[in-house]
């Protein structure tokens, strides 16, 4: 293993010593078990993580979050059912902590309550895609909700069937003046023909690493994060669950310990119940495609990083994409 300085130069130092300072400490708050849709291959619905009984107390859930704080959290994302349907509850997080909602983007977060908190909005593939897997085409409301927002984003995830047709959806993104963060669907429903082959995989990997060079100011990525989410593999090793960083602490007790998200935790709406990990409790680990995870794989395994200056670029790339996405850093 080599040193910072001797693998960077005083460019890439600056870079580097930007997000070493940030110290993130994340953790995932189910809002609510509702939601406003019921998309085919939502790991949430799909795996049963709904049937907790939720809690409707806001004072309880602003104690919870006093709590939360205590414990050292400063990024809590919010996630569910559909964040948006209890505007109460996002807001007694924004208030306390800095604050991070995905949404399925059919109800606007108001920005006179919310003025510069970010924003995630799922889409799923084109509009035929969406009508198949979510039953109606969110795009179109969406971006008139949140046309030109700089604290809005798309998550964009990815089914096989977008393969060679990205650039379209990327383009309408672009044009309704927002960014876009794109991850792989996993298909925790196994819904005919939403599965992945490898050849599909590799060809998007090519296909992502263009809209990366063709639109660089609406793509947020990096082409390292377009190898490792296609390919599963980081330096020679596959993620799966003995990789995995994402993974409820309390409920971790893989041996020998592993490289994880410090004090990470993913909560349910009843303020007690933990699920296992950022997403499905029921997923196969080999299959997961989960986006998010695979950028906290990278950035919690650094060292291996340090052998050559091309792979610590990597490894700062994809740590500025994830501060860039939770609003760590700006665009
Ligand atoms: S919008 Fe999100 S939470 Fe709601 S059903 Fe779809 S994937 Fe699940
Ligand atoms: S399903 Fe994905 S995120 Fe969850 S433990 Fe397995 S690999 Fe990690």
């Amino acid at each position: 293993m080599k040193t910072v300085s001797t693998l960077l130069d005083a460019e890439w130092r600056e870079r580097y010593r930007r997000i070493s300072s940030l110290n993130i400490r994340s953790s995932i708050y189910d809002l609510t078990n509702r939601c406003n849709l019921r998309c085919k291959g939502c790991f949430f619905f799909s795996s049963g993580e709904h049937h907790v009984q939720e809690e409707m107390d806001i004072r309880r859930w602003e104690a919870f979050i006093d709590r939360e704080k205590i414990r050292g959290v400063n990024l809590a994302i919010l996630i569910g059912g559909e964040p948006t349907l209890c505007m109460d509850r996002l807001e007694a997080f924004y208030r306390r902590v800095p604050t991070y909602c995905a949404t399925n983007g059919l109800i606007k977060v108001p920005r006179d309550r919310f003025p510069d908190m970010m924003v995630g909005i799922s889409l799923w593939g084109g509009g035929e895609d969406e009508k198949i897997l979510r039953g109606r085409d969110t795009f179109a409301v969406s971006s008139k909700n949140y046309e030109g927002d700089p604290c809005a984003y798309y998550l964009y995830t990815l089914t096989p069937r977008q393969v060679g047709k990205t650039e379209p959806v990327i383009r309408r993104i672009r044009d309704a003046g927002l960014k876009v963060h794109l991850q792989l669907l996993s298909n925790d429903e196994g819904v005919d023909g939403f599965s992945w082959r490898p050849e599909e995989l590799s060809d998007l990997r090519f296909e992502l690493d263009e809209m990366l060079d063709h639109y660089p100011r609406t793509v947020i990525s990096c082409r390292y994060y377009h190898e490792i989410i296609t390919t599963g593999l980081m330096q020679g090793r596959r993620f799966g669950w003995r990789e995995c960083p994402s993974v409820t602490e309390s409920l971790d007790h893989r041996q020998p310990p592993v490289r994880r998200l410090i004090h990470f935790y993913r909560w349910a709406a009843d303020l007690q119940t933990v699920h296992r990990c950022c997403t499905s409790a029921t997923r196969d680990c080999s299959t997961c495609k989960d986006g998010a995870a695979h950028m906290s794989w990278v950035m919690v395994n650094k060292r291996d990083h340090m052998n050559a200056t091309r792979d610590l670029h990597n490894w700062i790339e994809v740590y500025e994409m994830f501060a860039k996405l939770y609003k760590f850093i700006p665009w």
